[in-house]
């Protein structure tokens, strides 16, 4: 897009104070992560639990000269400033305006899953023969989808947007910027589900989106979503998919049979090819293309070879350790344009000052002068110390970058230069198109080359906050329990993703904890739990907050307060006994406590307890008479105190099932991980670890051979037997041996066999077509964290912190 500041003001009905010629080009609305300030406008965006306006200083400061907020609040002669009733409401008029332009073809995909690979795939498909344009990633929101559509222009001839929405009445106000000519409903699940009265609302709901569609192309494998399409829409040309063999378009062969070809019946045509990926979910993505191909009037043969030409869809990006305190982002999935400005503006996320850029040649490209020169514009904006070109064509362009740079011709020639092997506490990223192999980088850095991994994936983990947050009010503040290595997945990687997020509160178990994530810089307030005495010192070095339960930590704490000349008021929290009976006064001490913080120079921040059974139903007679103790509490301590410190006492069960009683704070610890112990959220939740292991060998054995140590296992007929490099040592319980754990090998449950080692345990995998080298999932979905929990006679509290430390722990970000 390209548009004057007049032009903005006129398409959107805003008020323009300033210069009327500023042009803009792009939109932020996070000042942390623009990645371009030439022609970029900032977006100030209010939502309940944030307000953008407080950003504008951070933007302006960083060259930005066109505001678009509600009010203008800097007097800067340079800024022009569009003022507006609703930010959201300004792009969403600007893109629809700007879709309105262009009378490209169109296709919508929504539905509860799959959407953001349907939409990837047709672009796959259908971007050799036309000129395409798609949403980014998973760009699909009320804010995402107008971004997308902003990306349109003249040379465009398709547009493959996905659209979703989580509340109702949304969909109405996407469907008036966005109507697309051909429509795609994919999978209907629990998502979002929720919010709504009931599945037929969703439903509803999302088929607005196809409101003047003219081809509605839809899983027909949900009953309800057949009738509803078919009632509302029977004016319009319906093509349904699916495995029910009363779709226009399903499975004739038996896909669960590895040895043979699916077999497709498309409206009466039928056809075959191999498919390697065979789970439910990727099979029915790929029936919606071959719906939408043969629908655009593909011969049999072309969509045969669009559709074995497919590229699983990795769009995600992971963060590793690597060698010589260096930090690796690696996005080496696709290499153009947009996916680059979105790894510019993932990187913007890390506080790390010195950065080292990877990139090779771009594969897909219309005009090489045009494409490296906005290439090497962007780049010089990032302030990269290093930059590494790689491959023939675009170190041709090497001059235009401005930072120091190499250039080789391939990966390997990098990894053996000097310039490479000496970096050291950097952050690199790693941006390369699939053919150059980037990923060998990655390798060759990696910490140790260990196969056992811990996968944390943050975007879930955000997700499930996000969950737990929709049953509270916008207004409540949320505390993240990082406590014992943030419950074992990982230090400060964890606290940083959830400051970047706005989290209010940090809690952690011991001072060295809170000392650990103030040396990586996280200034989010820390709570500590249990500040042992000989910490208080550095509680109060690094600005940490304690928890005090009792008269002896008060007094203590105090003395040291003394001792360091501490000037002001110290911020405290108050822990009261309501009935775990484990740290807090007890309500015949409060009396003496109110005195005693008189005399002090000590502010209470908190007043808080904590619910021993929040997460069983039986309980909730005792868990109520908490409440009530702690409010009883509590109001005699503010009654004595004169000031009214926040209240809390909700952990993540608690927020579930008794809302009612979220005060103005929360504490969420397990409920991150996606486990709960409400049936009516779990669907909700996402899991967001991944404890992953590899096969390093198998072994063909004959009945009677003995596995292991102490031959506690012998075959009861031939079979096959996997090494996993996973042992007690990294927390799998040796107790698992034997048939009592089982794990995950190319989606089947395989048992443990023999006596668990302290680095390697083996599987039975009999004729699982599974091979060296082949992923082995410990916990995932299948199993799930519970299921191995179970496994282990424990909670997943406790198999979450006993993974061992030298298991390495991945960041990945959808
Ligand atoms: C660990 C902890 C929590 C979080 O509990 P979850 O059950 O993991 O949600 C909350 N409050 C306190 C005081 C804790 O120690």
């Amino acid at each position: 897009m390209k548009y004057t500041a007049q032009q903005l003001a006129e398409i959107a009905n805003a008020q323009l104070i300033g210069d009327p010629n500023k042009v803009v080009k792009n939109l932020a609305f996070d000042s942390r992560i623009i990645y371009s300030v030439q022609d970029t406008a900032f977006l100030a965006i209010k939502t309940e639990k944030n307000n953008g306006e407080k950003y504008i200083a951070s933007a302006i400061e960083k060259g930005i000269h066109v505001i678009i907020a509600e009010q203008k609040t800097i007097d800067n002669d340079e800024v022009s400033w569009l003022l507006v009733e609703n930010a959201i409401d300004f792009v969403q008029k600007l893109a629809r305006y700007h879709f309105n332009q262009y009378n490209i073809s169109s296709i919508g995909v929504t539905g509860s899953n799959g959407k953001t690979i349907v939409k990837e795939w047709l672009y796959q498909s259908l971007s050799d023969d036309f000129s395409c344009v798609k949403s980014p990633k998973s760009f699909n929101s009320q804010l995402g989808l107008p971004l997308s559509l902003l990306k349109i222009n003249a040379s465009h001839q398709l547009g493959i947007f996905e659209v979703g929405i989580s509340k109702p009445n949304e969909m109405e106000k996407l469907q008036e910027i966005f109507s697309p000519k051909i429509g795609i409903l994919t999978h209907i699940g629990s998502a979002h589900i929720a919010h709504f009265q009931n599945e037929k609302q969703l439903i509803e709901e999302k088929i607005t989106l196809f409101k003047n569609s003219e081809v509605i192309v839809f899983n027909g494998d949900n009953d309800l979503a057949f009738s509803i399409l078919n009632e509302k829409y029977s004016s319009k040309h319906l093509i349904s998919y699916g495995f029910g063999k009363h779709n226009d378009v399903h499975i004739i062969s038996d896909w669960k049979d590895r040895t043979k070809d699916i077999t497709v019946t498309c409206l009466g045509e039928v056809f075959s090819f191999p498919v390697h990926q065979r789970d439910e979910a990727t099979l029915v993505n790929a029936l919606a293309v071959i719906t939408v191909l043969y629908h655009l009037g593909y011969a049999r043969e072309k969509i045969i070879e669009k559709i074995h030409h497919l590229k699983s869809v990795e769009m995600r990006l992971e963060a590793v350790n690597g060698i010589r305190n260096n930090l690796i982002i690696n996005d080496s999935f696709n290499l153009d344009l947009d996916s680059l400005k979105i790894a510019y503006q993932f990187i913007k996320e890390y506080n790390k000052p010195n950065k080292v850029l990877i990139i090779t040649d771009f594969v897909e490209k219309h005009n090489a002068d045009e494409l490296y020169k906005e290439v090497a514009d962007l780049t010089n904006e990032q302030n990269f110390n290093m930059i590494f070109l790689v491959g023939e064509e675009i170190q041709k362009y090497q001059s235009l970058f401005k930072a120091l740079s190499f250039s080789f011709n391939k990966i390997s020639e990098l990894i053996k230069s000097q310039e490479f092997n000496k970096l050291e506490n950097q952050l690199i990223l790693l941006k390369g198109a699939r053919k150059f192999e980037t990923e060998k980088v990655k390798t060759y850095l990696e910490l140790q080359k260990h196969e056992t991994v811990l996968e944390v994936n943050l975007n879930k983990v955000l997700h499930n906050i996000r969950v737990h947050q929709s049953f509270l009010r916008p207004e409540t503040k949320m505390m993240a329990m990082v406590k014992a290595y943030s419950y074992g997945l990982g230090g400060y990687e964890i606290a940083e993703f959830l400051q970047h997020h706005h989290i209010d509160y940090l809690g952690v178990a011991v001072a060295d904890e809170g000392v650990e994530l103030r040396k990586n810089g996280i200034i989010t307030p820390i709570i500590v739990m249990n500040p042992e005495q000989h910490s208080y010192n550095a509680v109060i070095d690094f600005n940490l907050e304690p928890n005090i339960y009792s008269f002896r930590v008060l007094e203590l704490f105090y003395q040291q307060l003394k001792q360091a000349d501490f000037v002001g008021d110290y911020p405290i929290h108050i822990k009261l006994e309501t009935g775990m009976h484990r740290l807090g006064f007890k309500e015949d001490e409060l009396d003496e406590l109110i005195q005693r913080l008189k005399q002090m120079n000590i502010r209470v921040k908190s007043i808080f307890s904590h619910l021993s059974s929040a997460d069983i139903p039986a309980e909730r007679e005792y868990t109520l008479q908490q409440f009530e103790v702690f409010e009883r509490q509590s109001e005699r301590l503010i009654q004595g105190l004169g000031y009214t410190p926040i209240q809390h006492i909700l952990n993540s069960s608690g927020i579930l099932n008794y809302p009612e009683y979220q005060y103005d704070m929360v504490r969420i610890g397990i409920g991150m991980v996606g486990i709960c112990y409400n049936e009516k959220v779990k669907p909700l939740l996402q899991p967001a670890v991944a404890f992953k292991s590899v096969i390093s060998q198998i072994s063909e054995i004959k009945k009677d051979v003995s596995v292991s140590y102490g031959r506690r296992y012998k075959a009861e007929k031939d079979t096959r037997i996997a090494t996993i490099p996973v042992g007690y040592a990294d927390g799998i319980p040796r107790l698992l041996s034997n048939g009592v754990g089982f794990v995950g090998i190319k989606n089947a449950i395989v048992p443990i066999v023999g006596s668990v080692c302290m680095d390697m345990m083996m599987v039975n995998i009999e004729d699982i077509p599974a091979k060296e080298g082949d992923e082995v999932i410990i916990f995932n979905g299948h199993p799930s964290l519970e299921e191995f929990a179970h496994y282990c006679k424990t909670i997943p509290y406790e198999v979450l912190t006993s993974i061992s430390r030298r298991v390495k722990r991945v960041y990945v970000k959808d």
